[in-house]
């Protein structure tokens, strides 16, 4: 019986503790990953009022929001170290390609284990070969 309190009060505290270090994280992996994407694109002061209040923890599922912002946090890592000014698969520059799209190429994730930051792991590539990548996968 004492046991089983222990163990549970254990638990408890862990997870307090883990919930409150990936919270902080998650907050500067969020604003990093806003302010790379959302370069040269104009936010209506609504969507920028959505996206403060997201930051600030307001609704939403804790799990998920934190899961989003770690997610974000590597691609947008994995886009500074292995970001190539060409795609990797039909060869279109970065360049040309921003002239008829709003938004810079796509990091696709090999190994789906976004936190191997290593070249071998990461493609840099426009929307259209990202899409066909994963349409292949399935
Ligand atoms: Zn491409
Ligand atoms: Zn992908």
């Amino acid at each position: 019986m004492s046991y089983k309190r222990t163990k549970e009060i254990r638990k408890k505290i862990s997870e307090a503790l883990t919930g409150r270090r990936l919270s902080e994280e998650h907050k500067n992996h969020i604003s990093d990953g806003t302010r790379g994407k959302n370069v040269g694109i104009k936010l209506s002061e609504d969507h920028r009022k959505k996206l403060s209040e997201a930051k600030m923890g307001k609704g939403g599922n804790k799990c998920n929001r934190w899961m989003g912002g770690f997610k974000d946090y590597y691609h947008q890592k994995a886009k500074e170290l292995f970001g190539s000014p060409y795609c990797q698969e039909c060869n279109i520059s970065l360049e040309e390609y921003l002239q008829s799209h709003k938004h810079s190429f796509d990091m696709h994730c090999v190994s789906k284990d976004f936190r191997a930051l290593q070249q071998w792991n990461w493609y840099c590539v426009c929307r259209k070969c990202h899409k066909q990548i994963h349409r292949m996968e399935k």
